[in-house]
């Protein structure tokens, strides 16, 4: 049997009887009408045709019934930190962002990164790579 993912976006109308469901794990949508969302969200799969149902299945919106997404996502996110050839660093030459966002909880000095702090950082770099099997 299967459920709806916990990971959907609803939108409002898009025609007088039709939404877009988007399938965030998927990164996919389909165009839904208000009947068959009726149903799924009732767990009334079995009054749903194969031919609209697969689909969905296809593109995320029901899983398994048994299925933890989040264990999932987050194993999927694990090995592919685990798996991943590519070390992603940002690195901040200055605390001097001009930028101001409102949320950032950063406090901006007219500082930049001292001699020290870069060759720590050249240092960090090193080890990560000599850890990894990094090619890119
Ligand atoms: S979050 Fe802070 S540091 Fe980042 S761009 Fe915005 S103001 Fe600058």
């Amino acid at each position: 049997m299967y459920k709806l993912s916990r990971y959907l976006v609803i939108s409002d109308y898009i025609s007088s009887n039709a939404r877009l469901l988007y399938a965030t794990r998927a990164g996919k949508y389909v165009v839904i009408k208000d009947s068959v969302l009726d149903l799924l969200q009732a767990g009334r799969f079995d009054e749903i045709d194969l031919k609209t149902l697969i689909p969905l299945f296809e593109r995320g919106v029901i899983v398994p019934e048994d299925a933890d997404e989040f264990e999932d996502i987050l194993r999927h996110n694990k090995n592919a930190i685990r798996d991943s050839q590519a070390l992603g660093l940002i690195i901040q030459p200055t605390a001097n962002c001009q930028l101001g966002c409102h949320y950032c909880g950063q406090v901006h000095a007219k500082r930049n990164m001292s001699g020290r702090v870069a060759e720590a950082t050249v240092a960090r770099i090193t080890s990560k790579l000599a850890l990894k099997n990094t090619r890119h």
